[in-house]
């Protein structure tokens, strides 16, 4: 057992503060990963702040971690000493249920264990990246590409695969448009991932002050939301429509937006919902789904695609003790577009 140096929530309404975590030694099948950076994802807040229910205290939030390979179990094949690798939302599952089997980890039918505020089936807590180490089991550790950084990759091991796997789902690609609702942490990742995947991509955000980012980052189109007129104007008109959105909001003025057949993905986890009208699905026979990060297989699929076309997060690097300020920057979305705690400086400050 090693002790180490974490920021943890102790309560619903305490800023997150300096603590120590346990860390196992690793067994035969087990990665310790010195962590370098961890992407800093909206569910942390929510957990963080107890908004979805279901936190025990104390949290070490945190499910984007990268890092460099520091010790490995006897039984490891995978990985060796200073490969560079990351670790995403979940550290298990059972592995057997048909979900497991499919390479769908992350809707396991035994309930699959995450990164943090998860407990283990070993019956051990989990706490995340906001860590200077972590020990994860080899099944669940992700190889990074040599070509990227690590910096830029953390956030792709959440907002990258969360964005990722409904936009292969739903056969995003050339000939479909594709509008993305929310340019944060996962919208960004969506509007890249889609032009790569040769989609014609839209963005709804609440205002035009992202646009010539959004222009950038690979959309053809920028839409405000506060625009009434914006509704009017895009009727009928997606394939494909991805909902990043944290915060409730009305799905059916976007159902509008749809094609026939067309979806909308639900990726955003405010705790409350809207109604919705049965009349927005039916006149167009419009599907409303919802998607879930996304497996080991998956994830390293994403890794992989990201590092063919050169793809990592726009962040912005802080140190750990800025944890509290950029929760409240992201509150308001006011991020460009991914924090990243650099752990690397966190590890040396005494
Ligand atoms: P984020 O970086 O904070 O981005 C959310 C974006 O929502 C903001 O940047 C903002 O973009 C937009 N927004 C619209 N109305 C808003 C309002 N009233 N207040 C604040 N923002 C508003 O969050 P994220 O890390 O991308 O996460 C987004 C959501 O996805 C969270 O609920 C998170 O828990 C969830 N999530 C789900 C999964 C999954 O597996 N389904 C995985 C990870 C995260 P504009 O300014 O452009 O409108
Ligand atoms: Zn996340």
């Amino acid at each position: 057992m090693k002790k180490i140096k974490a920021y943890a929530a102790q309560n619903a309404h305490s800023p997150l503060a300096p603590f120590i975590v346990n860390r196992r030694d690793p067994r035969a099948d087990d990665v310790e990963i010195e962590i370098t950076h961890c992407g800093v994802c909206h569910s942390d807040i929510h957990q963080a702040r107890n908004e979805w229910g279901a936190s025990v205290f104390p949290i070490v939030p945190g499910h984007e971690i990268v890092g460099r390979v520091s010790k490995v179990g006897s039984g490891v094949t995978k990985f060796k000493v200073g490969d560079k690798v990351g670790v995403g939302c979940l550290v298990n599952s059972c592995q057997s249920c048909s979900s497991c089997k499919e390479g769908l980890e992350q809707y396991c039918e035994n309930g699959s264990v995450g990164t943090y505020n998860g407990i283990d089936r070993d019956g051990e807590r989990t706490y995340g990246g906001y860590s200077t180490q972590v020990v994860v089991k080899e099944s669940f550790v992700l190889k990074v590409p040599d070509n990227l950084p690590l910096a830029g990759v953390a956030p792709l091991l959440c907002a990258g695969i969360t964005t990722y796997s409904p936009l292969r789902h739903w056969g995003a690609g050339p000939g479909k448009k594709v509008a993305v609702i929310g340019l944060g942490g996962l919208g960004h990742m969506a509007v890249k991932l889609a032009h790569a995947m040769g989609a014609e991509v839209t963005i709804l955000s609440q205002s035009l002050k992202k646009e010539a980012d959004g222009k950038r980052l690979g959309a053809s189109a920028f839409y405000a939301t506060s625009n009434p007129a914006t509704f009017a104007k895009l009727e009928k008109t997606f394939d494909l429509i991805i909902n990043t959105v944290s915060v409730e909001l009305d799905w059916n003025l976007y159902l509008n937006l749809l094609r026939r057949d067309g979806t909308l993905v639900l990726l955003g986890i405010p705790n409350t919902a809207p109604t919705v009208m049965a009349p927005a699905l039916i006149f167009g026979r419009r599907s409303l789904a919802g998607s879930l990060i996304g497996g080991i297989q998956e994830t390293q699929e994403m890794l992989d695609f990201c590092g063919q076309h050169g793809i990592t997060s726009d962040i912005e690097l802080i140190k750990m003790e800025e944890i509290n300020v950029a929760y409240e920057r992201m509150l308001k979305g006011d991020v460009r577009y991914r924090f990243v705690i650099d752990i690397e400086s966190f590890n040396k400050a005494v």
